[in-house]
Formats: C-alpha cells, sequence, structure tokens
C-alpha cells in the first residue's frame, strides 16, 4: 500500500502555468478529525485508506504535511458573476495540493477547500464550515452515482478552528479532486492580460489534459472551444434531466473538463417547475432550473471571446468562426436532453410533443419530478395507480398514458434511468444540522443511499418522499 505522504504528486499545472499559480500553504489546523472518508474514491486513487486517517493522512487532507515534489497553489482566474465582471477572483479559500495519476492512469487535482486565507481572498476569511462541506460531499457522490460527471469529494476534515458566519461554526476542510480545475473563468483571467502567448499556453495545456483529440484538428483552438460546447451541453442535459439547479453558473464555476464544480448553492427540484430558484442571492433567477441551458450558452460565448486571439489572425474572422461553433450548442444540447428524456419514458426514439405534453402535466399538478418518473415505470408494467395518486388532472394523464404505452416503453431501461433516491433538500439539511452538532451518523446514512440511487431498498422509504409541506420554501447560500 501507498503512504499518502510518499504519494507521486505532480506540479504541472503550476510548473506550465506559474503566471496563473501563486505558491501558498494552508493554515494549521488546531485539532484536525476526519469526518467523512471516500474510500471508494481513495482506491481509485491508489491511495490507501488507513494511511489517511493516520496523522500523516489527516496532514496531506488538510494541507499542512506537503508531499515531497507537490507545490500547492492558489490558482488565479477571473469570472462574470451574475453577468458582471470581476477581473480577480481565484481560489480565495482554496490550494491546489497537485496532480496525482489514478489506476486508469488518467491525471487528478488534489485540491483543498477552506485552507485558509490566500492573495486571492479579498475580504473572504479564507476558511469554510462543517456544513458546506459536508453538503458538498453527499451532492458531489449523489451527481457520480446518477452518472453526472462532476469533480468528487474526498474526504471532509473538521479543523478544530471555529468558522464566524451568523453564528460560530464548526470549520472543516475538503479535500475534493477533479479531472481539473480550469474553468472558463481561467481563460478571462488570461485574455485580460493580453498575453497571447500565454493564452496559448494555457489552450495547450487545456487541450492535453480534456481534449486531446483537438491536437489533431486541423484548427486545434477551435476544436478545443467546440469540445467544451459538447461537454457542456451534454452536462447542463444531464442536470436538468435528474432536475439539479447548479444555482451559481458563473464562469469561474464551469470546467473546461465539463465536470459540475461548485457545489455552494445546489439543489434538487421536487416539483417541476422551470423558474425554480434555491439561492436566496439569485433575486433575478438568472440561474433558475429552466434557465440553465442559456445560462451555459452565454457563459461558453464569454469563452469564445476570451479565445478569440486564437481563433484566426483576422478578429473578424475569429469571431465569425466563433459564432459558428457557438452555434452547435443548441443543437447538441436538445439531443442530448431528448435521448435522454426518451430514456426516462422508456422509449429509444424520441417523442417531443409527449414529452412537452408530459412536463406540461406535472407543471400543472406541481408533480414532484423524481418520484414521478419513477412512478412511470409501474404504469409501463401496468400499474397505473402510483401516477395517477400524483396527477390532479387525471383526463389528461389518463389520455397521455394511453397514447405513451401504445409505444411500449421499456420499464427495465426506465428503472435505470430514473432514479428512486436524490439528496432530498430537507434530509441533506438534517444530516447537516446533526453533524454540526457533533454527529455525523445521518451524513453516512444519507451517502450510502445516493450511491445506490437506481435501487428500490426496503426501510427507506422516507428517502424517497418529497419533502414534508412543513419544510417551507428551500432556501440555498453561497460561501458558506
Ligand atoms: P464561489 O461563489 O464559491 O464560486 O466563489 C467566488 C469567489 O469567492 C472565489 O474566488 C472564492 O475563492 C471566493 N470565496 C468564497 N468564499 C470565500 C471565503 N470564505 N474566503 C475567501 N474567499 C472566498
Ligand atoms: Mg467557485
Ligand atoms: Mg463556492
Amino acid at each position: 500500500t501507498t503512504t499518502p505522504v510518499t504519494l507521486p504528486i505532480g506540479n504541472q499545472f503550476a510548473s506550465e502555468l506559474p503566471e496563473l499559480a501563486v505558491p501558498w500553504q494552508s493554515d494549521e489546523t488546531p485539532d484536525p478529525r476526519l469526518l467523512v472518508l471516500n474510500e471508494a474514491l481513495a482506491s481509485e486513487l491508489g491511495l490507501d485508506a488507513d494511511a489517511l486517517r493516520s496523522a500523516d493522512g489527516l496532514g496531506l487532507l488538510t494541507g499542512t504535511t506537503v508531499p515531497p515534489g507537490a507545490t500547492p497553489v492558489a490558482q488565479g482566474y477571473a469570472g462574470h458573476q451574475f453577468g458582471g465582471y470581476a477581473p480577480r477572483l481565484g481560489d480565495g479559500r482554496a490550494l491546489l495540493i497537485g496532480e496525482l495519476t489514478d489506476r486508469e492512469g488518467r491525471l487528478r487535482d488534489l485540491h483543498l477547500k477552506g485552507s485558509g486565507r490566500t492573495p486571492f481572498s479579498r475580504g473572504g476569511d479564507g476558511l469554510a464550515a462543517v456544513g458546506p462541506m459536508l453538503r458538498e460531499y453527499v451532492v458531489s457522490e449523489a451527481m457520480h452515482a446518477l452518472g453526472v460527471p462532476t469533480t468528487r469529494a474526498l474526504a471532509v476534515v473538521a479543523t478544530g478552528r471555529d468558522v464566524r458566519r451568523e453564528t460560530v461554526l464548526p470549520g472543516a476542510v475538503l479535500a475534493r479532486v477533479a479531472s481539473s480545475h480550469l474553468r472558463v473563468g481561467s481563460f478571462q483571467y488570461v485574455a485580460a492580460s493580453g498575453d497571447v502567448e500565454l493564452l496559448r499556453r494555457l489552450a495547450d495545456h487545456a487541450i492535453a489534459r480534456h481534449h486531446p483529440a483537438a491536437a489533431g484538428a486541423e484548427h486545434p483552438y477551435r476544436a478545443l472551444f467546440e469540445a467544451v460546447v459538447a461537454a457542456q451541453a451534454d452536462l447542463v442535459a444531464r442536470w436538468m434531466l435528474v432536475g439539479f439547479v447548479h444555482g451559481v453558473m458563473n464562469t469561474d464555476n464551469m470546467t473546461i473538463s465539463g465536470e459540475t464544480i461548485d457545489y455552494g448553492p445546489c439543489a434538487f427540484i421536487e416539483s417541476f417547475d422551470p423558474g425554480a430558484v434555491f439561492s436566496s442571492i439569485d433575486t433575478g433567477g438568472r440561474y433558475a432550473y429552466g434557465n440553465q441551458p442559456a445560462a451555459a450558452e452565454w457563459n461558453l460565448a464569454r469563452f469564445a471571446e476570451a479565445l478569440l486571439p486564437l481563433l484566426a489572425d483576422d478578429q473578424e474572422r475569429a469571431v465569425e468562426l466563433a459564432v459558428e461553433s457557438l452555434g452547435m450548442f443548441r443543437s447538441r444540447y436538445a439531443a442530448s436532453y431528448s435521448a435522454g428524456f426518451a430514456a426516462k419514458l422508456g422509449l429509444t426514439g424520441a417523442d417531443a410533443a409527449l414529452g412537452d405534453e408530459l412536463l406540461g402535466l406535472f407543471h400543472a399538478s406541481h408533480v414532484d419530478w423524481t418520484g414521478g418518473f419513477r412512478a412511470l415505470s409501474s404504469a409501463a408494467r401496468g400499474d397505473t395507480a402510483p401516477v395517477r395518486d400524483l396527477f390532479i388532472d387525471l383526463a389528461g394523464i389518463d389520455d397521455w398514458l394511453a397514447r405513451w404505452r401504445a409505444l411500449d416503453p421499456d420499464p427495465a431501461l426506465m428503472d435505470r434511468t430514473n432514479p428512486v433516491h436524490i439528496p432530498r433538500n430537507h434530509l441533506v439539511e438534517e444530516a447537516l444540522d446533526a453533524a454540526t452538532a457533533g454527529e455525523p451518523d445521518l451524513v453516512e446514512q444519507l451517502v450510502d443511499v445516493v450511491r445506490r440511487p437506481f435501487e428500490q431498498r426496503p426501510g427507506l422509504e422516507r428517502y424517497a418522499a418529497p419533502a414534508p409541506q412543513d419544510f417551507g420554501r428551500y432556501i440555498t447560500y453561497c460561501g458558506t
């Protein structure tokens, strides 16, 4: 077994892109205590779980022990936040420790969140609280199990330090694993500097790491852009299909890899509503459930702007090319969403009119997105009672069911496409409150449930049910 402190960890990003990397170190942790460890992910990375639990292991997971060869850095990036450009964001409470090579030979970033102030902290304290870091752990594990590309959580370690928010909260560091932390905002940061050679180096790094096929294309940077357009179109389609609302789709929170990143104010919808918003600061609904495809396309336009100097020497021509490539977003998104939607209905071919009608019926009767689709599996098997229980407009759903069942939907396909379990908002809050009060069992149980999302397991009915009425409107917060 590998002991974590001797773990081979690279500094490829820090050495290839020093202009975007400020060597830095994490804060000391007065009393580190492991709250959760992702043993499956540790094993993927070739890390020994017991070694990670040791004092040295906790040092690696909080950044107080730096493995030989690693150069921890705070990464610089810019970003459009709710449409307004911020030229200097960067890792204000995070550090990239370096790159690991996983068992399949892929490079994976090891990154810490909540590790103390950095030169990018501005007014922030550089810290993170136990609740929100466990929230990222739970929701990113759920997303991974649902088949949605995502950054992963390796561990959450309580630091023993207090964090001041509205109240005093226990502090924590999240160890996060990602195929990289390159963002649209990384390119915006470099583009704003006007250094085209640096922009080229960043683009080459992104191609090598995420979209190697672009290197052999006739126009590699255009191919890079199109690969990111495709990856993001597919990603957002998957969010929509599972009812995920990211909540803060700023350009600094959109990856070049196509993985979901930044589980701040995210939530899952219960009753289907395109206008669903959970984040306390998204008062205009910019990142509402139904606006997510448009928000992604807007962000990709900002990415295209940053890449313009690489697309063609003549900037007018570069704009033409960028517009043409960005045009692929809508068709790619539509194809990806409708293929996924067809699978949710147990069909091999998409039927847009039938799908839209169902969404109208869901909306009118405030049907729970997750429970509603799962109930349709029973209807595909001939038992329409669970579906009919959910709809107010019985004539409407009966008529729809008859036409859909005539297409011979495949219930087995539906069962592996429509989850029984998502991290329900009220259950996440209940588990985090308990963990913040020093009782981590509910988090462990919830993680166990969401890791097997497609399995109907006896005794877990509580985990499959929507929030009780008295849970009220769910509000989430960024940067806590
Ligand atoms: P986010 O909304 O989570 O994407 O964060 C936006 C920016 O705020 C990033 O540059 C973060 O590093 C920074 N940030 C968030 N919370 C803190 C904090 N507590 N201390 C310092 N910087 C922070
Ligand atoms: Mg962020
Ligand atoms: Mg965040």
